[in-house]
């Protein structure tokens, strides 16, 4: 872990002594530069560990991912509620089968064509927003998750996910629809699965009915830029 090679480019990374590196779950003074994990099993490891923010104390489990680790799209949430927090998944309980259902409505599954993970891996107590200092200090292994699976896609869910990942303080409104580019990937906010679960109506112009214009969208760019 001494001789680490920037892999977002040119910036060289900082060079990490053993001991250091071993002091990065539990502080988050001790930075994860890009390249510091040679395979997300070992910064699952890390994870499970993770002391580097006050959501560690209540947590049952840290909630690193679900789905295929060689998956063309990512897509990322704001963090784990109870369930998730119960069962170590990102995504289940009925916000998850949405997005399962959403996914299949263009022929996408969860084992096979997506990754799934969140801007925080432990859960933020009664489901508030992860503060400003939780999201520094776990969005790291975020950027780690992202070097390491490679999408071409990042689909970011609710506004948490999009300030956290791409600093954008507009919300998801206003932003969704919209390609944007990160890092030389293609990203797109896209509205919580539990933002449409509280949202039912297909009306024309309604947030399910933009969600299916925009999972449309989705699909035509993984075809084009898989093809
Ligand atoms: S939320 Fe992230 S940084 Fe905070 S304790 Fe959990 S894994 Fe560590």
């Amino acid at each position: 872990m001494t001789d680490q090679i920037g892999l977002f480019g040119e910036q060289p990374v900082a060079k990490l002594s053993p001991e250091t590196w071993e002091q990065i779950p539990t502080r988050a003074t001790v930075a994860i530069p890009p390249g510091a994990y040679d395979s997300l099993e070992q910064m699952a490891q890390h994870c499970s560990q993770c002391q580097r923010c006050d959501l560690a104390s209540d947590r049952t489990n840290v909630v690193v991912s679900r789905g295929n680790p060689n998956a063309s799209i990512m897509i990322v949430g704001e963090g784990p509620g109870e369930q998730e927090d119960e069962q170590g998944l990102p995504f289940v309980g009925k916000s998850g089968q949405l997005l399962d259902q959403i996914l299949a409505s263009v022929r996408l599954d969860t084992q096979n064509d997506v990754y799934i993970c969140n801007v925080v891996k432990c859960r933020p107590p009664g489901n508030r927003n992860p503060t400003a200092g939780e999201i520094a200090a776990c969005v790291p292994f975020l950027k780690e998750q992202i070097r390491l699976v490679d999408p071409k896609i990042i689909l970011l869910t609710g506004n948490t996910a999009l300030r956290g990942l791409l600093g954008i303080k507009q919300g998801v409104t206003k932003m969704r629809g919209n390609w944007m580019e990160w890092e030389g990937r293609h990203c797109m906010a896209i509205f919580h699965p539990a933002y449409l679960l509280r949202n039912p109506s297909r009306e024309k112009g309604k947030p399910k009915w933009l969600m299916w214009q925009d999972i449309q969208a989705i699909r035509k760019k993984l075809n084009e830029t898989t093809a």
